[in-house]
């Protein structure tokens, strides 16, 4: 398949989209083109039509075979575009039943990511930035739990990465370092 596929993961509120879309301008103005793809906006748009969901925060909490059939369709439709793409999404979704792949083989494989991309940052900073967000509903969780949600992305970007032999990249998106974060992105878009 002809173009670089890139994922980009996350958890909420570590500032992931703010981080792609800053990369996505600026290999743009390189004269680099990528399609700046959002998975949560593809699932989204189905959701919302079938009267599921009313807003994107509402779908982790979707029944679990809801959530999975959206998964798919999205991976789909996500596949089947040809060229550079970027992919905004998760490496795991916290649902109430505990961690859904984000990527699970079937969209992985039809994916076939060139590389993989953890942004991250200190939890307690995650903590906050969840509570200031006032456009999103994100869940209210403590700095631990935030821990165990970005240890276990790493897992699943292990297995991603076992599945497709694409490269694992960790980005640091710390407080006041955004720039660093996003220049670090470009590198790897490039
Ligand atoms: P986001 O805007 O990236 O926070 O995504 C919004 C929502 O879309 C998430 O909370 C999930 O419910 C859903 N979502 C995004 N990517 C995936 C994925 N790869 N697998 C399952 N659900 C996803
Ligand atoms: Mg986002």
């Amino acid at each position: 398949m002809a173009g670089k596929k890139v994922i980009i993961t996350g958890v909420p509120g570590v500032g992931k989209t703010t981080v792609i879309n800053a990369a996505y301008e600026k290999v743009t103005a390189e004269g680099i083109a990528y399609q700046n793809l959002n998975f949560g906006s593809f699932m989204f748009e189905v959701a919302q039509a079938e009267g599921l969901v009313t807003d994107r925060d509402q779908m982790r909490k979707l029944d679990r075979v809801q959530q999975k059939r959206l998964q798919k369709l999205a991976a789909e439709k996500i596949a089947a575009i040809d060229g550079n793409v970027i992919v905004d999404t998760h490496a795991s979704v916290k649902t109430p039943n505990g961690y859904l792949a984000g990527l699970p083989e079937w969209v992985i494989s039809a994916l076939m990511p060139d590389t993989i991309v953890l942004v991250e940052t200190d939890n307690d900073q995650i903590l906050v930035r969840r509570l200031s967000d006032e456009s999103r509903v994100r869940d209210v969780e403590g700095a631990r739990s935030i821990s165990e949600h970005q240890e276990m992305n790493r897992a699943f970007a292990a297995a991603y990465s076992m599945l497709t032999g694409c490269t694992v990249k960790m980005i640091t998106n710390a407080d006041f370092l955004v720039d660093k974060a996003v220049d670090e992105l470009v590198a790897v878009l490039r």
